[in-house]
């Protein structure tokens, strides 16, 4: 079983081409992968972002046991209204849990106003996302806000709710290692790492991948606070899946890093 608990659809391909759930559905089915978690970004990044809400994702997946769906909250509208949308979706068991992009948007993860969205998933017991690491070229936020010691006074604040750090800080990675290894309610995706839409992923950059790995693991023991992910479309789930099976694990730390932990924090029906 094989779990993808990072993608996106929309105009997110290649150029801005549109991908579509059909598009997911055949990439995972060449590569191997049992189920996929789409995140919505309907943010307010710039002004020709065109994201995808999690309405968007469910007209195109709805009923499809194969994938699932983030939503996700914008801090430039009205939180409790957005809440208020997605709750019947978080009540049916179709958005498992919901992403929040600091520094994409500009503001930090222990910001007051996100208080609602964080009652709101310990409420309904779903996970948080949280951008971590590298941000788009124009994004309006800061880097601070991204880096992964910016999460952990949330993290401290809310010890009962499981927070995910997506693409695990990079290039904070030794950073996001410290602070998975400190709070047991933190977890990372190790996704996004390579260049986007290049076509093949370089061995150099698989060696500076494993070699920031074996940093990581150095700091927290293992993978067993890790989920995989891609952030497909910006890579083939194929070559990424096949660069992260090279990395040295026990049969333990691979059932929970490829789906045991997804199926678990997401309440998947894996
Ligand atoms: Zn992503």
């Amino acid at each position: 079983m094989i779990i993808d608990a990072h993608t996106h659809i929309g105009a997110m391909g290649k150029d801005d081409r549109n991908v579509t759930v059909a598009d997911l559905l055949q990439s995972m089915d060449e590569a191997g992968i049992d189920m996929s978690l789409i995140l919505a970004n309907d943010i307010a990044v710039s002004d020709d972002w065109r994201g995808m809400s999690a309405d968007d994702i469910l007209t195109q997946c709805a009923g499809n046991d194969r994938i699932k769906v983030i939503g996700n909250i914008t801090i430039s509208r009205d939180i409790n209204d957005q809440l208020l949308r997605l709750r019947e979706h978080v009540e049916a068991g179709v958005v498992v849990g919901i992403k929040l992009y600091p520094g994409y948007e500009n503001f930090y993860p222990s910001d007051e106003r996100l208080k609602p969205v964080y009652e709101f998933c310990q409420k309904f017991n779903i996970p948080v996302v949280l951008h971590t690491g590298f941000l788009l070229q124009g994004s309006p936020g800061i880097q601070e806000q991204a880096h992964p010691n910016s999460i952990d006074k949330i993290v401290n604040l809310f010890p009962e709710l499981i927070f995910i750090m997506a693409h695990f800080g990079n290039p904070w990675t030794a950073e996001a290692a410290r602070v998975i290894a400190q709070h047991q309610n933190i977890y990372a995706d190790l996704s996004g790492f390579f260049t986007e839409y290049d076509e093949h992923i370089s061995l150099e950059e698989k060696a500076d991948f494993y070699q920031k790995m074996k940093e990581f693991i150095s700091i927290t023991g293992n993978l067993k606070k890790c989920l995989f992910g891609t952030d497909w479309p910006l890579y083939s789930q194929k070559e990424y899946l096949a660069a992260v099976q090279e990395l040295p694990m026990k049969d333990e730390e691979r059932d929970l890093f490829f789906w045991k932990n997804s199926s678990r924090i997401f309440g998947l029906a894996a």
